[in-house]
């Protein structure tokens, strides 16, 4: 079921660790901690929506379960008191895979959170100690058990372009993140933030971050593993706003991110049935003109370039990422 979220960020709170990438200060835009009170603005803002249905307030950023207890429990007792089954149904939360054991587990359950999202980042250790992550692959295993175990939805959140990493290790990790069944993933490019480890690796030259377009050929792969998993993405690049611009250094940061991967699967898919070079149509499902076409014709552009003219055109019967190609000549 799709959620209409209440997003509150606890920036860099509780973070045992200094991940080699974040700055989480940049990252949610915001340097205060959030209080009980800022937890009962938003959701009163948000219950003014008339047409409000199934939302979860949603606490990310930080570790959420490694955050100082009084604290945390105040922040999870403010939106606990809210949740009505009809307007608002649950509380989800991000954390890390080594924040989780069963006393917190039965905290969470007994205070309302229906979804539990773990950092998983990459389940390579060489790569997870190489950014500083201070946790291993098997702490994400037996969290993500602990917390089915619970009842939890369950979501992972990798990214891709960390330092060590390459575009194989990223296939290996979604391939470890499908064998543990979340219900969930988030699959976030690698950036560089101002002020972080990253950023002095990137300086001295010993990091070299993806391009958007690097970034961009490896997530539309993985975007195709999760989807034939059955794994729902919810997330594909980082969000815009929020800071992120304005700390950004380098690294894969693009506010279509998503739709760039998804031209990309588009556009691979229609060269894998092209044949001689002539007039063609493309079908695509409904709604995905825009994507398979690419971001300003970049795919209309360059299959002209290899002598491919083609002309794009919606179809019922086709599926996300489907794509039928028929000679003009031969489609009536
Ligand atoms: S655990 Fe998360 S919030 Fe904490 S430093 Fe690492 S990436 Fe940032």
């Amino acid at each position: 079921m799709k959620h209409t979220t209440i997003a509150l960020f606890v920036p860099h709170k509780g973070c045992p660790h200094q991940c080699s990438f974040c700055n989480q200060k940049s990252i949610s835009g915001e340097s205060r901690s959030i209080t009980a009170a800022d937890v009962e603005a938003a959701v009163e803002t948000a219950k003014q929506n008339p047409y409000l249905k199934n939302a979860e307030i949603a606490f990310f950023g930080g570790s959420f379960t490694a955050i100082d207890r009084g604290y945390m429990l105040s922040l999870l007792e403010a939106a606990q008191k809210y949740i009505d089954s009809v307007k608002i149904c649950g509380i989800r939360i991000s954390t890390r895979p080594d924040a989780v054991d069963d006393e917190i587990c039965g905290i969470l359950k007994s205070h309302g959170v229906t979804a539990v999202e773990l950092g998983a980042q990459s389940m390579s250790d060489k790569v997870l100690m190489m950014n500083k992550r201070g946790h291993t692959a098997a702490d994400v295993e037996s969290a993500i058990d602990l917390l089915k175990k619970y009842g939890f939805e369950t979501g992972l959140q990798m990214m891709t372009g960390l330092y060590g990493s390459d575009k194989n290790e990223s296939i290996v990790t979604a391939s470890k993140i499908i064998d543990l069944k979340p219900d969930t993933v988030r699959i976030y490019p690698t950036v560089v933030m101002e002020n972080t480890e990253l950023a002095d690796l990137y300086y001295k030259g010993i990091y070299r971050p993806q391009t958007v377009d690097e970034a961009a050929e490896i997530c539309a792969e993985l975007i195709l593993m999760f989807e034939s998993a059955g794994i729902r993405i919810i997330r594909v690049g980082l969000h815009s706003g929020g800071g992120v611009e304005q700390g950004r250094i380098a690294g894969a940061f693009h506010p279509a991110f998503k739709e760039i991967c998804e031209s990309k699967i588009y556009l691979k898919e229609t060269e894998s049935q092209l044949a001689a070079k002539g007039e063609y149509t493309v079908y695509v499902p409904k709604g995905a003109l825009s994507q398979a076409i690419g971001q300003k014709k970049s795919n209309l552009i360059y299959l002209a370039g290899k002598g491919y003219s083609c002309r794009f055109k919606e179809s019922d019967s086709l599926v996300k990422y489907q794509v039928l190609v028929k000679e003009m000549k031969y489609d009536t």
